[in-house]
């Protein structure tokens, strides 16, 4: 994939207008990612650049000049994240050195950051984390210790081993990170081996909090999928999804959940593996509009600071 600079026009601190995040600014360094995980929504948008990513080469600036602006007016967010549609830890230098930039602008203005990666992270932040530590809430993405897994649906992104050892640093700092398993990929990472494995090794590196949901299909996805997975693979996943109508979840009007009685038994498998394994466990609300609500934001609303208050709607 071929890295571009763009000029950012519009504001840097957009507040996602959806799910559980909405009102907390979120920060977008590139548009696509160099990731590329077979699975990735993002990757669909009409607006995302096909084997390409593009680089906001005006982004701390523009950012910078947001921050004052908004402290002069008293309106300066508590509590910023970055952008799940793009990896803040992406395998290429400009966008390393991007996001220590903006990662160091946010922390020194005293806003709270949370973000989630399946990158490798540079040693650079590690330095930023323990300077900062009541500031930085991380969340690390792992749905599966499977090589196999990894070298099938997101080749591109640190290894488990990798991810893991980030995470038992991260604990050991003192940040609490919480670890993200999405998506999880029906009849694959739902099996209990495979959970067994995922959680063993969490309760081993000290983690204890989870956020979980399955893969959800659109038609960009489909197609990307199909393209990039063995037949043998993906055929057996769409199964799950069988006769499922089109639904609206979260901003897309065309998205398939995997069929509800298979999300029931593998939330509660999970639920059961993790707890033996002193993990707790949330279900992602916003991707499972048929259950009971649970928020898995970094942060609880609420711990929003009042003097600080959040952009007015
Ligand atoms: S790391 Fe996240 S944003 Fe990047 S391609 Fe993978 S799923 Fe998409």
């Amino acid at each position: 994939m071929y890295l571009r600079t763009i000029e950012r026009k519009t504001p840097v601190l957009k507040k996602p207008a959806f799910g559980c995040l909405k009102g907390t600014p979120s920060i977008n360094l590139t548009r696509g990612c160099l990731h590329a995980c077979v699975y990735c929504y993002a990757r669909a948008f009409p607006e995302t650049p096909d084997r390409e990513v593009w680089l906001y080469a005006n982004l701390s600036e523009k950012l910078k000049a947001e921050i004052q602006r908004l402290k002069l007016r008293g309106k300066l967010p508590a509590t910023v994240t970055f952008s799940t549609a793009s990896d803040l830890f992406q395998p290429h230098p400009e966008i390393k050195r991007l996001a220590l930039e903006v990662l160091r602008l946010v922390l020194s203005a005293g806003l709270r950051v949370s973000f989630l990666t399946k990158g490798f992270i540079p040693e650079e932040a590690w330095a930023l984390f323990a300077d900062y530590p009541s500031l930085i809430k991380p969340r690390i993405g792992l749905v599966s210790v499977s090589r196999d897994y990894h070298r099938l649906f997101e080749p591109r992104t640190a290894p488990p081993p990798v991810r893991l050892a980030q995470l038992e640093r991260l604990v050991a700092l003192g940040l609490n990170p919480s670890v993200r398993v999405d998506p999880v990929i029906p009849g694959l990472t739902d099996q209990e081996e495979a959970l067994e494995a995922l959680f063993r090794r969490l309760s081993l590196v000290g983690a204890k909090e989870v956020s979980v949901s399955y893969l959800v299909l659109r038609p960009g996805v489909i197609r990307q999928m199909a393209r990039e997975l063995p037949n043998k693979i993906f055929g057996p996943i769409l199964k799950y999804y069988k006769g499922q109508p089109w639904q609206k979840v979260i901003t897309s009007a065309t998205t398939k959940l995997a069929k509800r009685a298979v999300r029931e038994e593998g939330f509660r498998r999970i639920k059961d593996i993790a707890s033996h394994f002193g993990l707790t466990v949330r279900i992602c609300g916003c991707k499972n509009p048929d259950f009971p609500f649970e928020a898995c934001t970094p942060w609880e609303i609420e711990s929003f600071s009042p003097e600080l208050p959040l952009f007015q709607n």
